[in-house]
């Protein structure tokens, strides 16, 4: 057990991670990292140690609590420079950590634990905010920097994280003694001082400064006018494509895995979307290592006017699917080595439809969500970059380098394991099934979401159940209800078939919508019940017939019997 003789420095390090991460201007959802410097006392050998509290791989500054943060001994890190030769032991010293550590392992710490070790200063932030981001993805954005804020904060070329970057951050704090901090080329900032309090107001003012910058010196229109036909569509229209598009935009995007999907239409999505220099700079993709490892190297963008019939959209949205995939091996396959794990999927995660707006995808609903808000983070940083500058995102090696870097895999093999129903979309229409008990609803929508599906409740009409499934994730892959012939369309436009499980029918029209649906891979199967007082029992039948234990059964009807 350690007794921090001083817990001061890991409270403050709480509050400030948790007000900078409050605001989104300052670092993206999960972005960025913190750390303080102190002393405890060893409860093994009763001397004090020097010690850094450092926020754990993968978590969000604004909800960080002290379960979030590692605590390693300073000068066990520091020692590594002992063992440094070059940037090939890179994934090999960050697991050295795992022997840096004082007492019970915490959470993994994160990827920059070097940079923020090897900095004296005992307050460290890292941050990824869109103004900053936006000059170090400029072209002339050392020189940028320079001009806006002279020799206090430096600027180091783009380089992934790592024990070599940390060493020529820390050098050029040596040799420039009025350094406070960093613009770190196509990825972020990074500020030290002595204090928690000043570390905050340096973040927040280097942060303000950048963003004055480029509201005062930036072009008005930084990418171009709004493109006829490519603007904004009225509300209701926008809607009304969106439900028309969205299944056939989620079947593309789950090629390779199933993914769970979510619609943007604000007012930043769709202007960018609609400006006229957007298919030269949505190509070069985006450029900090958060936004492009969410995003995928660069998003797909649906180049046909609002004019174009949703037939036509069709056809050029497969057709630019299929252009992305085979791109994307090319990518993979120009960069990868011997040791670099296998390429994860060649699916875009995030489409932008000119006038109805950005489906980004995931593995499940939040990481949808996330990937679709780091976009809009790479939105504000190519109009920034645009506005003083010109967009030059980090090279496509850089980016390979770090997508495909064993430290990120490690990342996402870290996630929780998928549940049997995660990527799954499901409408439960219960409420629509004359004589049966919504309480049986309840219970099948519960019973799917602990398997880890996202559920939409119909209390009455199963087709509006089934829109709002479409607009909110994407599609639907699962119906439990009665009627289903608009969930069948929808099942049909994405292509990877869907389960129905009927309520209340004969077991020849089970049969009958079985063959009928077997060719559109949709399986469809009953439950029989008399009465299901708490719905525990229908639900759990529910489950069993679309959680892929009966993948290869259609057209059967499960009895229940009291
Ligand atoms: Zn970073």
């Amino acid at each position: 057990m350690i007794h921090a003789e001083s817990s001061t420095p890991l409270q403050e390090l709480i509050d400030r991670s948790n007000r900078l991460g409050a605001d989104r201007r300052n670092t993206n959802y999960g972005g960025g990292n913190t750390s303080a410097k102190g002393v405890v006392t060893d409860a093994v050998t009763a001397e004090d140690v020097a010690v850094m509290w450092v926020k754990g791989s993968g978590g969000d500054l604004g909800t960080l609590t002290a379960d979030g943060v590692s605590m390693l001994v300073l000068d066990r890190i520091r020692a590594l420079k002992n063992v440094y030769v070059n940037t090939g032991q890179e994934d090999e010293l960050h697991q050295l950590l795992d022997f840096c550590g004082l007492g019970p392992p915490g959470p993994a710490p994160s990827i920059d634990t070097s940079m923020h070790a090897l900095l004296p200063a005992c307050h460290v932030d890292h941050l990824h905010p869109d103004s900053v981001i936006a000059l170090a993805a400029s072209v002339d954005g050392e020189a940028l920097t320079n001009e806006i804020f002279g020799n206090e904060i430096g600027w180091v070329p783009g380089q992934r994280p790592g024990f070599d970057l940390a060493l020529k951050i820390d050098a050029m704090r040596e040799t420039q003694g009025s350094l406070r901090g960093v613009v770190m080329g196509g990825h972020g900032l990074t500020t030290w001082a002595e204090t928690s309090e000043d570390c905050e107001q340096l973040s927040l003012d280097v942060i303000r400064r950048a963003a004055d910058f480029i509201e005062r010196q930036g072009k008005p229109e930084p990418l171009g006018a709004l493109r006829v036909g490519f603007d904004p569509l009225p509300t209701d229209e926008r809607r009304h494509r969106a439900l028309a598009l969205a299944p056939i935009i989620r079947g593309l995007a789950s090629t390779d895995q199933r993914a769970v999907g979510h619609w943007f239409d604000s007012d930043e999505v769709l202007d960018f979307i609609g400006r006229e220099a957007t298919p030269r700079v949505a190509p070069l993709g985006t450029s900090c290592p958060d936004h492009f490892i969410r995003t995928k190297v660069r998003p797909l963008l649906l180049d046909l006017p609002t004019t174009a019939t949703p037939g036509e959209q069709t056809a050029r949205l497969r057709q630019l699917h299929a252009e992305y995939r085979e791109e994307y091996r090319q990518y993979y396959d120009r960069h990868a080595r011997p040791e670099t794990p296998p390429m994860r999927g060649a699916d875009p995660a995030i489409f932008l439809i000119p006038g109805v707006g950005m489906f980004s995808f995931g593995a499940d609903h939040q990481t949808a969500r996330v990937a679709g808000e780091f976009y809009i983070n790479a939105i504000n940083v190519i109009r920034g970059a645009e506005a003083i500058s010109s967009y030059t995102p980090v090279s496509e090696a850089e980016k390979f380098a770090v997508e495909y870097w064993m430290l990120e895999e490690l990342k996402l093999r870290r996630r929780p394991a998928p549940k049997s129903l995660t990527g799954k979309v499901a409408v439960v229409a219960v409420g629509a099934v004359a004589g049966v008990d919504p309480a049986i609803g309840r219970a099948v929508a519960r019973e799917f979401e602990d398997a880890g599906a996202v559920v939409v409740v119909a209390p009455d009409d199963e087709d509006e159940a089934v829109d709002a499934a479409v607009l909110q994730f994407g599609g639907v892959d699962i119906v439990v209800g009665s009627s289903h012939t608009h969930a069948v369309a929808t099942m049909i436009a994405q292509g990877h078939g869907g389960d129905i499980v009927q309520l209340g029918g004969t077991k020849s029209l089970v049969a009958e919508r079985a063959t009928e649906l077997a060719e559109c891979g949709i399986r469809v199967n009953g439950i029989a019940f008399d009465d299901d007082p708490d719905g525990r029992a229908v639900a759990r039948a529910a489950r069993a017939l679309v959680d892929g234990s009966l993948a290869n059964t259609t057209g059967l009807i499960i009895p229940i019997s009291r």
